[in-house]
């Protein structure tokens, strides 16, 4: 049998000790990591959370004041993925979230994914945010997700839509915002066989109430008409200002005999209301249609002026349908 010699215990002993070290010395380093990573979200003022490829490990403290929570513990009780807090994402990442629960490993660190959160006032109030959230793998199977307040970008962002969708005077919607329904309207009409009608309207010598009255009393007219008319209208019909005293309804689901009698019922709204500050009636000329199969867009457009030049040709204040 060989015998063990003291060399080869201390030699034995060294490695062990050195192992030991090393192993010591990255425990410390694991700590001072995680020590340092907590101080970094702590002090930070986004909202930042840490989580394992499924659940949530950690909110910082802007995270738990925004949910309305003084503690971790709280707000692990009532929470345990991150993701059922989004109120609304873009469309291609909703499904993301709704069908892996192990979303958070497929995002790309580059990418920033907009989404709504909202901030819990008090008991009975919550006021939406938006954030874009970044994720970052900071250990294996360990992330930190960064949510940057967004929230006045995004509504400088709907103001300026709102603006360049709406006529200023009326407030419905202009005729690009009118165009870009059509378009969609029409591609479904035409694709899908989705059908839908076309009501034009025009105010009847409109030209004298401006004469008479005044251009200003004029533009009254033209924002009342666009109220009453707002009044009548089904909550997916789309009502725009085609230009001038000019106005164009898009309305789905009515047979030729209903948009017809729809038409009628607006007409006669129009022609029994009293306008502000002017002295006579006021009526509109209706020129409706509806889109058929194999309709190219000017044929729609074309149809509906021609019915809108019959029924001023005929005498105005009616309906004509082509
Ligand atoms: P018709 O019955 O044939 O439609 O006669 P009309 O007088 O209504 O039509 P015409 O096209 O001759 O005149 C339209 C008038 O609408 C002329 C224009 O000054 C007026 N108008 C267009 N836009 C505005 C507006 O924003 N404000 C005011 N006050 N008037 C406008
Ligand atoms: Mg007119
Ligand atoms: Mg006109």
């Amino acid at each position: 049998m060989e015998i063990i010699s003291a060399e080869m215990i201390y030699t034995a002993l060294a490695v062990i000790f050195l192992l030991l070290l090393v192993f010591l010395a990255g425990r410390h380093c694991v700590l001072r990591y995680d020590t340092t990573i907590d101080k970094f979200i702590e002090f930070n003022n986004n909202i930042m959370v840490i989580t394992n490829d499924e659940e949530i490990i950690k909110v910082n403290g802007a995270g738990l004041n925004f949910f309305g929570y003084s503690t971790l513990e709280a707000f692990k009780k009532d929470h345990k993925y991150i993701h059922k807090l989004f109120e609304e994402v873009a469309l291609s990442d909703k499904d993301r979230f709704a069908i892996e629960p192990k979303w958070v490993t497929k995002i790309d660190s580059h990418r920033e994914i907009k989404v709504k959160m909202n901030y819990q006032l008090n008991t009975n109030s919550r006021i939406e945010q938006y954030f874009y959230l970044r994720v970052s793998e900071i250990k294996s199977h360990k992330y930190l997700l960064t949510f940057s307040n967004i929230t006045s970008l995004e509504k400088e962002k709907n103001d300026i839509q709102e603006e360049a969708e709406h006529d200023p005077l009326t407030r419905i919607y202009n005729r690009l915002k009118f165009n870009k329904i059509f378009n969609e309207m029409y591609y479904r009409a035409d694709t899908f066989g989705e059908g839908f009608s076309v009501i034009l309207m025009d105010i009847d010598h409109f030209k004298q109430i401006n004469d008479n009255e005044g251009h200003t009393i004029g533009d009254r007219v033209l924002s009342e008409l666009a109220t009453l008319v707002r009044l009548e209208l089904r909550k997916n019909d789309v009502f725009a200002r085609w230009g001038g005293e000019e106005f164009i309804i898009l309305t789905r689901f009515l047979s030729a005999k209903e948009v017809h009698q729809f038409s009628e019922r607006l007409r006669k709204v129009v022609e029994q209301y009293r306008f502000s500050f002017v002295n006579r009636q006021v009526t509109c000329s209706f020129g409706i249609t509806q889109f058929r199969k194999g309709d190219t867009q000017s044929d729609i457009f074309k149809r509906a002026d021609d019915a809108l030049y019959r029924a001023k040709d005929q005498g105005r204040n009616q309906v004509v349908l082509k």
